[in-house]
């Protein structure tokens, strides 16, 4: 049966960034699906533990800044330690900072190239080699933004880190497609996280932005369940490398 393929019973998934937001969301998702859920995150994530709790749902937390690489090693051994195996990762942590580009520091730009940018690949290097060793294949799901399309104003690092995004989950999908490893990436629209507070709380920005979204609202962490389960599971495994924008029409437009 076609539904049965994108079950996740018996998969082991890690998500970063997920103590709210985007991460939150798919985290339950996936919960949803059958996953085991290892959430990473800088904060505590007993609010998204709760959420699994209430449909059933395995979860364990791993705390970790993930701004530098040192704390890899210790996700890999803790999400082994909880469930044994790993079968997806969605690198979904991600910050952004505003500021003209002519005042553009170089501690912003080296903050946010260690989250989007470094962190996704090492952490991805790091599950890859994981999956090759258990010799079952796997999935890295990547979050991109409509900024790895588009040029944005005031966030030239978050723009080109996100750009960048597009390109690493194409280069890293070729390389690791004959280990039945999936590398893609969602592209997200405009969404009430706090990643655009700043930008919600704007009233010309926040109706300029809306009067450009087909669908007529922000999307929400939910709008990121359907395809962040179908990238993570069996019904993907011909995708590869591809971006999918969750955007409400914005790029069609
Ligand atoms: P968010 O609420 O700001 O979530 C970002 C997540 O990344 C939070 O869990 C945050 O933790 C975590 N994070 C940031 N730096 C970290 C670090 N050094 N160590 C550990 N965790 C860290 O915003 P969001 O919208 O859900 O963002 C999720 C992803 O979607 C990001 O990659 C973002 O760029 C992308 N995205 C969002 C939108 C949108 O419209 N919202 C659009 C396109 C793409 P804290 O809570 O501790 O900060």
């Amino acid at each position: 049966m076609v539904l049965d393929m994108f079950k996740l019973d018996g998969k082991v998934a890690i998500v970063t960034g997920a103590n709210t937001g985007l991460g939150q969301g798919m985290c339950v998702g996936l919960a949803e699906a059958g996953a085991k859920v290892v959430g990473v995150a800088r904060r505590s994530c007993d609010e998204t533990a709760a959420l699994i709790k209430e449909i059933n749902g395995e979860f364990t937390a791993v705390i970790a800044d993930l701004s530098s690489t040192e704390v890899i090693d210790d996700i890999i051994s803790q999400t082994l330690k909880a469930y044994g195996r790993i079968d997806i990762l969605v690198n979904n942590a991600g910050i952004i900072k505003r500021e003209d580009a002519i005042n553009y520091t170089m501690a912003d730009w080296d903050a946010v190239y260690a989250v989007n940018q470094k962190e996704v690949f090492f952490l991805s290097q790091a599950v890859a080699k994981q999956l090759i060793k258990q010799g079952e294949g796997g999935k890295i799901i990547n979050v991109a933004s409509m900024l790895s399309y588009q040029g944005g104003i005031r966030v030239p690092a978050y723009t080109a880190s996100k750009s960048a995004i597009l390109g690493l989950t194409r280069a890293l999908a070729n390389e690791w497609a004959k280990y039945n490893i999936q590398v893609n990436a969602i592209a997200p629209g405009y969404m009430a996280t706090n990643n655009t507070e700043q930008l919600r709380n704007d009233e010309n920005r926040s109706t300029e932005i809306l009067d450009r979204i087909p669908a007529g609202r922000w999307g929400t962490p939910a709008d990121m369940q359907g395809t962040v389960v179908w990238l993570a599971s069996k019904a993907s495994d011909y995708v590869n490398g591809f971006t999918v924008a969750v955007d409400g029409g914005w790029l069609a437009r």
